[in-house]
């Protein structure tokens, strides 16, 4: 029988946030200046025409889109005139701990360096707009530690949505050789058996993950344990796999499936009918068959595929009706090819098929969907978190616009402003006997 924990939090006062922050108290909101942006072209992500507003900010939160929000001294003004005003972009896909090529083996698994790393890629997310990643997968408590930096506004990026290590079986994906499975790295927890995938699936969860990734290669059994022990926790499941594993995934009951490795139009038609995500990371595979000629790392992965097989994939995919969500991998340094990374993400999408709404829709609102955030993120509407992105031009026309970014806002505040990260100065804490004026 189907149980599902987060029905139980729909009525309390527990959040529902998968990622299991706090709700932001009155005193912290308190914090977070108000915020007006004025005279914007609003695309609000919910398929309405763009049309032009105001948007007031209050706490974290979006509290009002209206032609004229009444004017406050109090209160921040942004002059969005000329710009589109949007939700934030969502990536499904990313490693923010992963080493880059060419650095020492040591320092690749320095948990330290790992995290300078992921403060760097943060970075590079949220100046190109993206203002929640999921996680898929980093070394050690590396994710969990930056969602709390991130959420308590302690540091600059996007909100993070981590799975923590990925669990495949007994040299599966990820666990192919050594050097990858050293107890240092913990990114990948090989699993073998239905009682050691449940296992593995609650060893994420008490790290604190927000959804669990399992890969290939795994029996219909394990699969199941997984899936049915993160249900029962409340947590979605990714799923990297290929050919037959996907379609014992999905018999399971995972909710999105990565990358666009080949699968059956039956398995096609099943992730439509459960409505099951496809996040197909499609700009990696042009980088590697670009750079290295070919996709050869993978010892589990034993068939060839190109970028024409790639998007044939989403385009049957498309025909039969699954959802989408965006995800870019940008595993090694290809990070720094943000924002165009995405931003080629988004075309590749639509050369398989899809037009430019259905594209931004799985960037904004699909992506939040999967997340099981579509609640809280992922279109300007009141009452839901304050990510949105300001954009010179217009992306709904042309997506190339989306490079053209002048501010980031996440959780009601500003992260970048002209295009470059906003630190804010440091809150001194009050020190006894002086007043806030003489500090
Ligand atoms: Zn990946």
């Amino acid at each position: 029988m189907f149980r599902d924990r987060r029905k139980w939090l729909r009525d309390t006062r527990v959040t529902k946030d998968p990622r299991r922050v706090p709700v932001a108290t009155a005193e912290e909101n308190a914090r977070i200046p108000g915020l007006v942006i004025r005279n914007g072209r609003i695309f609000d992500g919910c398929g309405t025409e763009p049309f032009s507003a105001d948007v007031y900010i209050e706490g974290d939160r979006i509290r009002a889109v209206d032609k004229r929000v009444p004017l406050d001294q109090q209160v921040q003004q942004i002059d969005a005139s000329g710009m589109t005003v949007m939700p934030g972009l969502v990536d499904l896909h990313t490693h923010l701990s992963y080493h880059e090529p060419d650095i020492p083996a040591a320092t690749a698994q320095s948990v330290a360096d790992g995290t300078l790393r992921a403060l760097e890629r943060m970075r590079f997310y949220v100046e190109s707009g993206i203002t929640s990643v999921r996680d898929a997968g980093s070394h050690a408590d590396i994710p969990f530690r930056l969602k709390e930096w991130e959420r308590s506004g302690r540091i600059n990026g996007p909100r993070v949505f981590a799975a923590g290590p990925l669990i495949t079986g007994t040299g599966g994906h990820g666990a192919e050789r050594l050097d990858v499975t050293s107890p240092a790295l913990g990114k990948v927890r090989e699993a073998s058996g239905p009682t050691d995938w449940r296992e593995a699936v609650r060893g994420a969860f008490k790290a604190g993950a927000d959804v669990i990734k399992v890969a290939s290669h795994f029996s219909a059994p394990e699969v199941q344990a997984a899936v049915d022990e993160a249900h029962a926790l409340g947590l979605r499941v990714m799923c990297d796999a290929e050919t037959h594993y996907i379609e014992w995934a999905i018999e399971a009951g995972v909710d999105t499936i990565e990358h666009p490795l080949p699968r059956t139009d039956d398995a096609i038609a099943m992730m439509a009918k459960a409505g099951v995500f496809a996040v197909p990371t499609l700009i990696p595979y042009v980088i590697i068959f670009d750079e290295r000629g070919g996709y050869f790392d993978s010892t589990s992965r034993r068939f060839a595929f190109s970028k024409e097989d790639n998007l044939e994939v989403v385009a049957r995919m498309h025909r039969s009706g699954v959802r989408f969500g965006i995800g870019t991998d940008l595993v090694m340094d290809w990070f720094r090819y943000l924002p165009h990374a995405y931003i080629t993400e988004l075309e590749l999408m639509m050369e398989a098929g899809l037009d430019r709404e259905e594209v931004l829709e799985a960037a904004t609102l699909g992506g939040a969907t999967a997340l099981d955030m579509q609640d809280q993120l992922g279109s300007i509407e009141c009452g839901k978190l304050a990510d949105i992105i300001l954009v010179e031009g217009e992306p709904d026309r042309n997506l190339r616009d989306l490079a053209q970014l002048h501010t980031v806002i996440r959780d009601g505040r500003i992260e970048v402003y002209e295009g470059q990260s906003l630190v804010p100065r440091c809150r001194a804490k009050a020190f006894p006997g002086v007043t806030p004026e003489d500090i």
